[in-house]
């Protein structure tokens, strides 16, 4: 694929002084920008920095794993390294920042999300949330306040979903919950995940080594990837909870077969009953939707025929399909009803249902109270409005909370737009979640540790 570095000129990237003029106003405008404590124009040119690192036939596109991804941590490593930052890539294959805290004993605080995208995604998902920690580690720097605390600054690998069919590679392997079999799981080229996570700096053999005990507090600044926050002109979101995420892999297999040589009544066309199953996963997910008990949503987002010929009918047929909830019995239900509704349309298509496999499986978390509390009073304290609010997309976070307290701060992005190149949050908006994380750091280390139990899946 031909790769190129835009300009910043070119796609409106670049330092603040390259805003389009409405930009600039908003920035001079708002209360934020002046007396929050963080830079918003620096903030603001590393992440659009960090866009212009993208395949230029489909931005903003930096997969992980690929050599864009790869230049892009080159350039975040140079990055934290201006920042003082001491760097390491953990066996798990995430980009550590690290500067150390005064009281050994004290453990970590941690800060971070993930640099990858999705396929022509946005210049924010993600990447707002390692810049924002990178911006809190040159504040703290410029202020000469050392911390009790060590504090990371982390880009976790392969958040969005990798060609191996994992999400979340990087703090699964944080919090220990990369399996053996994901490992295995490989690409359309062949290659394994735990080759592609040697190739990226990580080490499969040595993952254990990934897993930490010493995280205090795990913060992550995100896109709110919905509208509430811009519809309700709040500044930012405080996370209750992260649905759970079960993705399962379903394969029919029937007879390729001439499509004009064939009669109706000899065919075993795999695409049928995968086709009529797409629906009845629309139809079951309106149906838990319904219920009132918890945010339930599933789609049916791959969908492959083989041999794809106009004039074969199709032997083979393979669905992908995510589900996600707030509700961990939900998930388990759901499972039971799509393994049934896949057995039905593969008799009634005259087929097999070849594979029924569950690819991932996240149960849903919620954030730490502790922490949630903290947030609240820093964003009281900073003048900013703030709302509890539920997040239907996965995060890194969702992991780290097995291991260690773990909290989320949304910002708005334009019209709920994400995972497209329209994606957009303002400027100020990233500045002020990025102060109210900064200033929870600070009270938090001043506070001392919580004693964390690690919550119950519910
Ligand atoms: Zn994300």
């Amino acid at each position: 694929m031909r790769e190129r570095r835009f300009s910043p000129a070119s796609y409106g990237g670049g330092p603040s002084s390259a805003l389009p003029e409405r930009k600039q106003t908003i920035l001079k405008m708002t209360r934020t920008s002046t007396n929050l404590g963080v830079d918003g124009g620096r903030l603001w040119a590393d992440i659009m920095a960090l866009a212009n690192i993208t395949d230029a036939a489909a931005p903003y596109t930096r997969r992980s794993f690929s050599k864009l991804f790869l230049d892009g941590r080159q350039w975040l490593t140079h990055r934290f390294h201006e920042a003082g930052l001491a760097t390491r890539i953990d066996t798990a294959g995430n980009l550590i920042g690290r500067i150390e805290g005064s009281d050994p004993q004290a453990g970590t605080i941690i800060i971070g999300s993930h640099s990858d995208t999705v396929p022509s995604g946005g210049r924010f998902d993600g990447i707002a949330g390692v810049a924002a920690g990178l911006e809190i580690a040159r504040v703290l720097r410029e202020r000469n306040i050392v911390l009790r605390h060590a504090l990371e600054i982390i880009d976790f690998l392969a958040e969005e979903p990798s060609e191996y069919g994992v999400s979340c590679v990087g703090s699964r392997g944080m919090s220990g919950k990369l399996t053996a079999a994901q490992l295995q799981f490989s690409n359309q080229q062949g290659e394994r995940l735990e080759q592609a996570l040697a190739r990226v700096g990580g080490d499969a053999s040595r993952l254990a080594q990934a897993r930490r005990t010493d995280i205090r507090a795990a913060f992550e600044l995100h896109i709110e990837q919905g509208t509430v926050l811009e519809g309700g002109g709040i500044d930012v979101g405080l996370v209750t909870a992260i649905v759970g995420i079960t993705r399962i892999e379903i394969v029919f297999e029937g007879a390729a077969g001439h499509a004009g040589a064939t009669p109706m009544h000899r065919r075993h066309d795999a695409l049928v009953a995968a086709a009529r199953l797409v629906d009845r996963v629309r139809i079951l997910a309106e149906e838990f939707a319904g219920r009132g008990k918890g945010y339930f949503v599933a789609t049916t987002g791959v969908l492959e025929a083989k041999p794809n010929a106009s004039n074969v009918i199709p032997g083979t047929a393979r669905l992908v399909i995510d589900a996600r909830s707030e509700l961990r019995e939900d998930l388990v239900e759901f499972r039971e009803r799509l393994d049934k509704e896949s057995l039905g349309v593969a008799q009634a298509a005259s087929v097999e249902r070849a594979a029924f496999q569950t690819l991932s499986d996240a149960l849903p978390s919620a954030c730490d109270e502790g922490l949630r509390h903290l947030l609240k009073a820093a964003a009281a304290r900073l003048g900013l409005s703030f709302v509890d609010i539920a997040s239907g997309a996965g995060h890194d976070a969702a992991f780290l909370s097995q291991i260690a307290p773990a909290a989320m701060v949304f910002i708005a992005c334009k019209e709920g737009a994400s995972h497209c190149p329209e994606e957009w949050s303002e400027p100020e908006e990233i500045t002020a979640g990025t102060a109210v994380i900064l200033e929870t750091v600070l009270a938090f280390d001043r506070g001392g540790d919580q004693s964390f139990v690690p919550a119950a899946p519910h």
